[in-house]
This record gives structure tokens, sequence and C-alpha cells, in this order.
């Protein structure tokens, strides 16, 4: 264990903010000389905002979420009664403990299949194929219907299939072409393909499994995604083979809105951006996908008020909106941004989901030490060493998080802003050695029922609510005290304006 000797040395720094003042560079060295820094409390009087955010409250959170949805069609999903109801309650909330939230409105372009796409062989023998079982509609596909068409592989034995216009050089018009996951996004795959006179695009999983998958924006042909499996077969018999798809999608403009709320007090040229997703999938309540990590943003705001003293840096609550259909709120936000508002932020901390059923401790992995993480600003490691230190004051083991943009962190690390956060994990598996880490289960995802109408009160852990929110409580009270390791910013404003009275021996005044 760690040892945190300067912690307490600490609080009695933190105890009287004047003696503070007067003693920035001392408390700068202080940091420097200490090694690590504090992991308590500034309010020493107080107990820790780990402990004053309970799994008790945010149940009782997530119970009023529960029947909201249940009243309003069962989900929380974007431009629903279930959003705006469950957003009330939010801001209500907020107001109650002394905030004014706000709300950030963005229109955006909304996409949906109007009828079950249909994918078949139609020979060498008819067999139809299951959505969401050997594939899925790319979101944002175009529309078409192509009957009995050929199907033409495309570069499928390299990690570029379908990256390069040349691999399309003599690809026969009409063809359905076929391509496999790997370095280029989806969308440059389809694109490809539309341009060759493909008359749609599958893209088929470098593992065997189903994944779902976007083009981005509107794709001139239909596009969907394969499963591994069955994206080999239809590899391995090209020759024979004739697909029937049916994509029927529409694209329209709507519009949402994500609710803010920022701490009265703090240093606004420093604020610490702390968000989740309040929108659900259409399928279910998402009660751990995102009511857990919304509820523990309510509680945490609702703590830190309660404190009853302005943290040092200005505590920005992030309630986002429309992520599921692409991280659309945080990014509407950010990319609204002036230079200087931008500049005012100090980091950004994410919570998307802290109750998984068969959990685990993820700190997202801001040294990118994994190789599906990419484009953590510098600052980030340091946001994930906060979280670390405290799981391992547990005594809980933690482990890195993917940072792969699958969620509002990525528009904050897009425009540099060091990101970090928790997750309890969602579609991955979990190992023997997690099993013995976290309890639960080896061999199973760790969220079984991930956008499924099962993710709801019964199916979340609250053992996972509890050490979630406990450390994700601790990083929002530390992080709102300083932000010196992660992005140089020491707490304390430089003292007041002098106004001296006299120049030399000549007076001013
Ligand atoms: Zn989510």
């Amino acid at each position: 264990m760690r040892s945190h000797l300067s912690g307490r040395a600490l609080h009695g720094v933190h105890r009287s903010p004047h003696r503070r003042r007067a003693t920035t560079a001392g408390f700068a060295a202080l940091f420097l000389t200490a090694g690590t820094l504090a992991s308590g409390p500034a309010h020493a009087d107080e107990l820790p905002l780990s402990e004053m955010v309970t799994a008790e409250a945010i149940e009782a959170h997530l119970v009023n979420l529960n029947t909201i949805a249940e009243y309003n069609g069962g989900n929380r999903a974007t431009n629903t009664p279930g959003y705006d109801v469950a957003a009330l309650y939010v801001e209500d909330q907020l107001e109650r403990a002394g905030y004014e939230p706000y709300r950030h409105e963005y229109e955006y372009e909304a996409w949906r299949t109007l009828t079950p796409t249909v994918l078949a062989r139609t020979t060498p023998e008819k067999t139809s194929y299951e959505e969401g079982e050997h594939f899925e509609t790319m979101s944002y596909s175009g529309s078409g219907s192509v009957r009995g068409a050929k199907v033409t592989a495309v570069a499928t034995d390299t990690a570029e299939s379908g990256c390069l216009p040349e691999q399309f050089a003599d690809f026969p018009e009409g063809h359905i072409a076929l391509v496999k996951r790997g370095s280029c996004p989806f969308g440059e795959k389809v694109q490809n393909a539309a341009d060759a006179g493909a008359s749609a695009a599958l893209v088929y999983n470098n593992e065997d499994e189903l994944f779902t998958g976007t083009v981005g924006t509107e794709s001139d042909v239909p596009a969907i995604g394969v499963s591994g499996a069955l994206g080999e077969e239809l590899n391995a018999s090209t020759r024979h083979l004739r697909l029937k798809v049916e994509v029927d999608a529409s694209i329209t403009t709507e519009s949402s809105y994500s609710i803010l709320a920022d701490t009265p007090g703090g240093k606004d040229d420093n604020v610490v951006v702390v968000g989740g997703h309040l929108d659900s999938v259409e399928d279910g309540p998402g009660i751990n996908d995102n009511g857990s990590g919304t509820a523990f943003l309510l509680e945490t705001a609702r703590q830190l008020a309660a404190q009853g003293e302005d943290p040092n840096n200005k505590v920005r609550f992030a309630f986002w909106g429309t992520e599921e259909s692409g991280l659309v709120g945080s990014t509407e936000y950010v990319e609204g941004l002036s230079e200087q508002e931008l500049d005012d932020l100090a980091l950004y901390l994410n919570f998307d989901m802290i109750g998984s059923n068969n959990y685990g401790r993820f700190v997202l992995d801001g040294r990118m030490e994994l190789p599906g993480s990419v484009g953590a600003p510098s600052g980030s490691g340091a946001i994930a060493k906060v979280f670390e230190d405290y799981f391992e004051e547990q005594g809980q083991v933690s482990e890195p998080g993917e940072l792969s943009g699958r969620s509002d962190y990525l528009a904050f690390m897009v425009a540099g802003i060091p990101s970090g956060g928790l997750f309890s994990g969602g579609d991955g598996t979990k190992t023997e050695e997690q099993a013995e880490w976290y309890g639960g289960e080896a061999g199973k995802t760790f969220d079984p029922y991930y956008h499924t109408p099962d993710d709801n009160l019964e199916n979340i852990n609250w053992d996972s609510v509890a050490e979630l929110s406990a450390a994700g409580a601790h990083g929002v009270e530390f992080l709102a005290e300083t932000t010196l390791p992660v992005n140089g910013v020491v707490p304390f404003s430089a003292p007041a304006e002098v106004e001296p009275l006299r120049k030399g021996d000549a007076w001013l005044r």
C-alpha cells in the first residue's frame, strides 16, 4: 500500500484558504516534495465525497428513472417523452441542490430503418439471415433493394480490404461488394464500393461474432455489417452465390438537448467537466446504460453542493443527449465551444455504465497501454492514476479500460482535453483471472443485458455501483481541488493585484 503521508499534512494546509493563498509557492513545493498527492477530502471536518455519495442514494435515483421509463414507453431514447421526463427529473434534482441547470440544444441527422432489413441467399440454395444474429444494418446506411445479385470479394485476405480504390479496378458493375473489417473506416470501404458500381456492400467482422457499425454519413448504397463466421462462409463461396439485400432507411433532421450545471463557485478558467449520457437505446429502460452514470452524476452533484464550500475548480456536470446515435450531444457541445471556452476546460471525466451485472473495475486508459486505446491527450494518464490510487487504497484491483472512442469522452479528446473516467464493462468477456479479481462469472460478458429490455433494476450489480461511485466521487473531489498533475495548474489563483503606495522613495499616491 503506497503511503499517503502527504494527504494528512495537506489537510492542514487546506483548512484555511487565507493561509493557503499566502503560501502558493510553499504549497507547490510541498506538493512536489510530498511526491504523491493528497487523496483525502479538502474539507477535513466533513466526510470525503467518496463516502457522501452512497449506493443507496444512487439506487433511489435509479428507481425513479426506472419509473419514468415504465410510464413513458419503456425507454429514455433521444427525442422521446421518456427522455424529456427524465431530463425534467435531472433538472429538478439539480435545482433542489442549488444548481441552475441549463440546456445545450442541437440539431442532428437522425437515421432509422423504416422496415426490417433483409439479407438472404437466393443461390445456390435459399437461406434467410437474421438481423442481430448474422448481420446488422450499419447506421447511416443508404436505402436500396438488390435481388439475386452476384457477390465479389475485394482484397479480403488483407487488413486493407476495400480501403483502396484500385482494389476495385475490375469490379463488375452491379455486384455486391464483400469486404472485411480492418484498418480503414467502414464508410471509406462502402464509398469505394459504391464508386466502383457496387449495388450494395457487406462488411464482415475480423472476429467470429457480429458487430454494430456505422458508415458515419449516409452511404450511396445499402451497407450491412456481417458476423465473421458468416462473412468467411460467403467469402469462400462467392462463385455460385447470389444474394438479396433490402434496406429501407430514412434520415430526418431532429433536435434534442443536453443538460449542464455548474458549481456556483470555483475557478471558471480551469473547469472540471464531469459527464455521462442521459439517453438510452429504444430497446429498454437502460438502467445500467446509462441510468447508473446519470444517477451517479446527480448524487455527486448533490453531495458536492452539500459540502457547502466552493471547490477550487469549477465543476460542470453534463448529462449528454443522443449518445446512442453517435455521441451527438457531447460532440455538438464541444464543437460549439469557442477557443477561449475550450481553454477554460481543465479536463473531462466520463461515467458511462457503473453497474454492470458481471462487472469489472475499469479505469479509462489514459496512458494508452491497451492496443485499442488511441488519442488520449497528455494528462489523461494522470487522471487514470487518481482513480487507480484510490482503488489500490481500498485494496481493490482495477485495470485499464479501452479508450477507443465508444463514449462521450471522444469529442473532448479530439479537442485536446485530457480525459478519463470509470466503466464497469460491457460486451467484453470476463476471464478466469478477472473473475478472481471481481467475482462474477468467467466466460460471460461483463453486461449480458447491454442494450436489451433486461437492462433493468433487477440486473444492476450494487457492489459495482458502490465501488465505482466511491472511486468516481473521489476523483471528482480530488480534481475539483487540484488539476496540477493533469494540466499543471496550481490549485490557488495568484494573489490579488497589489496596489503599491510608493515607487522607490517617491510616493505614488
Ligand atoms: Zn452508454
